[in-house]
Formats: C-alpha cells, sequence, structure tokens
C-alpha cells in the first residue's frame, strides 16, 4: 500500500549552474520539509528550501560516501514516513546515471509514494557550455550515454566497444576520468582513428568550468599534464572540433577569476550575481555583520517627535531598512512621513526608499557624503531640523557640513556593523593556496575588517599576487592607510561601477 501523507521528489538538480535549475524543482525545494542533497548538487539551491526544512549532505566523491546508497534509500524511506514531504537533489537529471532509479525502485518497495523531476544532465549541457554540440548535422547522427566507470575486467560486459567504435555517434562518456586509458585503449583497439577529436569539460556550467581537447591519441597525456581530475563529461566524435568556433562560456569576460565578496551576507547578492554572470567564481567571506543598535529608544522618540523635523537623510541602504523597520514596529506607517523632504548618498539607497513608496528629492552627482553636501548648498537649511538614521561609526563630513549651513542635524545610531570572523579560517587557507585572484572592498570598514581578520599573518606573502577592487576614493585611502593599494577603483562608486571596473582592468590585462 502506497503512505499517502509522505513523498520523495527525486530531483534532477541540474550541472551546477544555479539557473538550470527547472522551475518545477524549485517549487518542490521551497515546499519540502526535508532537502537531501549530494556532492554534485549545487548547495547554492538549498538557499531556495523552507527556514525550517531539513537539511541533509549524504555524499562527497564518486565511492567516498558520506552515507552508503543503502543508507541513502532507507533515509528517504524513513523521512516519507514520518509523512514529510522530501527533496531528494541530485545532479544533472536522476535518471541519467544518477541511480534514481534505484532509488525510485526501493521507494516502490517501501510503499512510499514518489515523482521524479527530470534535470538537466551534465552529459549534454558541459559539452554545451564548452561549445561542443552534441549532435550536428554534418557530423553525427546518433549520440550515445555510456557509463566509464564499468571495470575493465567485467565478465560480462555490457560495453559494445565495437559499436561505439565503427559508428560515427558522438560518444558521451560519464565517471570516465579515472579509466581514461582503457576507454582509449579500447576505442582505438576496435577501430576507432585515432585522430578522433576528444574532449573532457569538468565542472562544466560552473565558474570552475576546465575544458582540455585533444585526439584518441594525444588526450591522456594532455590531460594528464592538466592535472584535469573528475567529475568531468568525455566527449568523442567529430563535433568536438567546432568548440573552436563555438566556445562562448570561457570568453566571458571575468571567466575563471576567483573574487572574494567581503560585504554583509545580506547585502552581497547583487555583486554576486553580477560576476558570476560574467563568468567568475565568487568566494563570499563577509567580514561585517550587520546588527540593530544597541540602544534603539533615540531613533523610537526621533520618531515619535517625527513633526519636528524638515529632512530625512540616508547614507546606506541599512538605515533606510532600519529606520521603516522601526517605524512600523511603533505601528506607525509612511503617512507619519507625508511632511518631510528626503536626500539618499546612492542610487541603491534611492531605490530602496522608493521601495518604500518614497521619491528621494536629492540624489548626488557622484554617491559620497562630500556630494551629498553640495546638493543641499541650493536647499535653505538655516534652521531646518535633519534626521540622519546611520551607522554607529560614520563619517562627519554630511553632519558637520549640515550644520555649518545652518541646519540642525540628529545623527542617531540606526544599526552597527561588527566583525564577523566567522569566515577567517576558509579566507587564510584560500589565501595560502593561491586561490584567489581579486579581492572586492565595498565599504571602508570591508577593508579594516578584511585586515583584521588577516591580523598576525604575513600579509606581505599572503596578498601578494592578489588584485584588489575597491568602490571609490574613501574606501580606496583607508585600504592605503592599512597598507593595500587598489588597482581597480569604481567610478561611478556603484556595484555596477565596481563590476565594470573590473572587467576593464581584466581586459587590460588580456
Ligand atoms: N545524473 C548526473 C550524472 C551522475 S554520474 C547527470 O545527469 O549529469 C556522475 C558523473 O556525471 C561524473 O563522474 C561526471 O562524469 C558527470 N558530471 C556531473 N556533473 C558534471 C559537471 N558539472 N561537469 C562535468 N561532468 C559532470
Amino acid at each position: 500500500m502506497i503512505d499517502k501523507t509522505g513523498i520523495v521528489y527525486l530531483i534532477g538538480a541540474g550541472p551546477g549552474d544555479p539557473g538550470l535549475l527547472t522551475i518545477k524543482a524549485k517549487e518542490c525545494i521551497e515546499s519540502a520539509d526535508v532537502v537531501v542533497y549530494d556532492y554534485l548538487a549545487s548547495p547554492i539551491l538549498l538557499k531556495y528550501a523552507k527556514k525550517d526544512a531539513q537539511i541533509i549532505y549524504v555524499g562527497k566523491k564518486g565511492g567516498d560516501h558520506t552515507l552508503t546508497q543503502d543508507k541513502i534509500n532507507l533515509l528517504l524511506v524513513d523521512k516519507a514516513k514520518q509523512g514529510l514531504s522530501v527533496a531528494r537533489l541530485k545532479g544533472g537529471d536522476p535518471f541519467v546515471f544518477g541511480r534514481g532509479g534505484e532509488e525510485a525502485q526501493l521507494l516502490l518497495e517501501h510503499g512510499v509514494q514518489y515523482e521524479v523531476i527530470p534535470g538537466v544532465t551534465s552529459a549534454i549541457s558541459a559539452p554545451a557550455y564548452a561549445g561542443i554540440p552534441i549532435t550536428h548535422r554534418d557530423h553525427t547522427s546518433f549520440v550515445s550515454f555510456i557509463t566509464g566507470h564499468e571495470n575493465p575486467n567485467k565478465e560480462n560486459t555490457n560495453m559494445q566497444w565495437d559499436v561505439f567504435a565503427k559508428s560515427n555517434a558522438t560518444l558521451v562518456f560519464l565517471m570516465g576520468v579515472k579509466n581514461l586509458g582503457n576507454i582509449v585503449k579500447n576505442l582505438v583497439a576496435n577501430g576507432k582513428p585515432s585522430d578522433t577529436p576528444v574532449a573532457l569539460v569538468r565542472w562544466g556550467t560552473t565558474s570552475q568550468q576546465q575544458t582540455v581537447t585533444g585526439t584518441l591519441e594525444t588526450i591522456e597525456k594532455t590531460v594528464e599534464e592538466a592535472k584535469l581530475k573528475s567529475p568531468a563529461i568525455i566527449v568523442v566524435g567529430q563535433v568536438v572540433n567546432l568548440r573552436k568556433e563555438l566556445a562562448w562560456f570561457d570568453k566571458k569576460p571575468l571567466f575563471g577569476k576567483r573574487i572574494v565578496i567581503t560585504r554583509a551576507r545580506a547585502q552581497a547578492s547583487g555583486l554576486v550575481s553580477q560576476l558570476t554572470n560574467l563568468g567568475a567564481q565568487c568566494l563570499e567571506i563577509p567580514t561585517i555583520r550587520i546588527i540593530p543598535a544597541e540602544d534603539t529608544a533615540p531613533l523610537k522618540s526621533a520618531i515619535t517627535n517625527i513633526k519636528d523635523y524638515d529632512w530625512l537623510v540616508f547614507t546606506s541602504v541599512n538605515g533606510v531598512k532600519f529606520f521603516f523597520d522601526t517605524l512600523f514596529d511603533m505601528g506607525k506607517d509612511v503617512r507619519a512621513l507625508g511632511h518631510l523632504k528626503f536626500a539618499c548618498i546612492g542610487p541603491v539607497t534611492k531605490e530602496r526608499l522608493g521601495d518604500y513608496g518614497i521619491v528621494s528629492d536629492i540624489l548626488p552627482q557622484t554617491y559620497r557624503a562630500e556630494s551629498v553636501v553640495d546638493a543641499f548648498s541650493k536647499e535653505d537649511m538655516k534652521g531646518k531640523k535633519v534626521l540622519l538614521p546611520r551607522a554607529k561609526v560614520a563619517r562627519t563630513v554630511l553632519p558637520e557640513n549640515l550644520t555649518r549651513m545652518g541646519a540642525v542635524v540628529d545623527e542617531i545610531t540606526a544599526y552597527e556593523t561588527i566583525l564577523n570572523d566567522d569566515d577567517k579560517q576558509t579566507l587564510i587557507s584560500m589565501l595560502e593556496d593561491n586561490k584567489i585572484d581579486t579581492v572586492t572592498f565595498t565599504s571602508s570598514s570591508t577593508v579594516s575588517n578584511f585586515m583584521s581578520l588577516l591580523e598576525n599573518q604575513d600579509t606581505a606573502r599572503l596578498l601578494k599576487e592578489v588584485t584588489f577592487a575597491s568602490i571609490g576614493p574613501i574606501t580606496s585611502d583607508t585600504a592605503r592607510s592599512l597598507g593595500i593599494e587598489p588597482d581597480i577603483e569604481a567610478a561611478p562608486y556603484t556595484i555596477k561601477g565596481l563590476v565594470d571596473a573590473m572587467i576593464a582592468e581584466y581586459e587590460r590585462q588580456g
């Protein structure tokens, strides 16, 4: 009897690029009580899971399982029998060399309901991201997906090497890197010309994608020299030559660059997605944690007396967030602000204010406090009361100049930025292993906190090969004062400006 309450979704999580997840798969992850995933399924997808979902990691690399297949199966059965909805994420497609068939059979045996959600298999997508179409009318009329994992000494083999060798099919081997020598040997021994083109694509569709090409004769040596390891797809056939013409993913401007993001995790997503779309691999080392002000009384009192103010000025997205959170917590809404004029330091802050239905009266030419001051010089500020909710530690340029113009400024701590050293060890080991190309700084505190993480380290050695990208002159000055010379500086001083400056620098370097 099928147990109707619990259910297991065998989900194809795609080959690595999180954008290749299907809409149906995403919806399943969003509603699942339990998410079970292994090393081929991108952990980025876990962000879609419910906050209280159980997240279970079940596997490392081929053969090196954290949980054996039997234990995984029993886990799925057990969770479903508790009446839970289980999303079992599998790399690529669950029914393409993914053991999804075995899992389904076992679920059936135990009377557990299941559904299969096909995914984008690496067998097709890794070659596609390497510029290799697995079929092409001029070159091949069929394609075979073959396990490269079969023990070459197995007696009753299903491997029809003579058929593979004699056809003009594109041969796509999965799990074959360790066995490459045998694959090549068997194909050649069965008559496949030794000049047949071959490609290996490792971690296809991700920013770590690595491709090597050659022929049956040369490929083993090339793979060895490139130290290319699993997981990779092996493609054999004339279509491999099309890569010369059709390669596209590895031509992205930041392809393969390993870039550290130091800003607070909650704010990193915009920068991360822009860089990832340009081919970069983003390593998130948030150096900052943003917390509400310890004493919320001053902000609350300012909001109680909001009628007394003429201007509300925001110098950061966080200022906007914490101001409105407090306003709403106090049972008020934007109607309390109808009499005020507004100023914002930059376009993103302005946009965030816009989310609350408010248009900023002032947006400076360039995005720094000095420019806000210039913008205010056109206003009559004499006797005007200004509320400035912002970080505990902040620059004094703005309040000082507004005061000089005759305004009465109430600077109020709306939030604090504190050091986040959760990822300190990860950062140090990545620097030790030379795994970082560029570190981005999006504010002065990201620089000083980054350097705090490296306290007592040999920074001269660790940072020797690293490029630094700064969001603007104030951040760059802070960097210089701490012994770091930014190689890249954004103009305009925005995230987009920073990304554009990085593209320009990498283009310059060729
Ligand atoms: N169900 C998966 C395949 C699982 S078998 C799918 O449909 O993609 C594991 C093998 O898949 C690996 O040994 C490797 O050959 C291949 N593989 C999975 N993800 C890959 C990727 N991103 N790039 C290259 N090969 C990958």
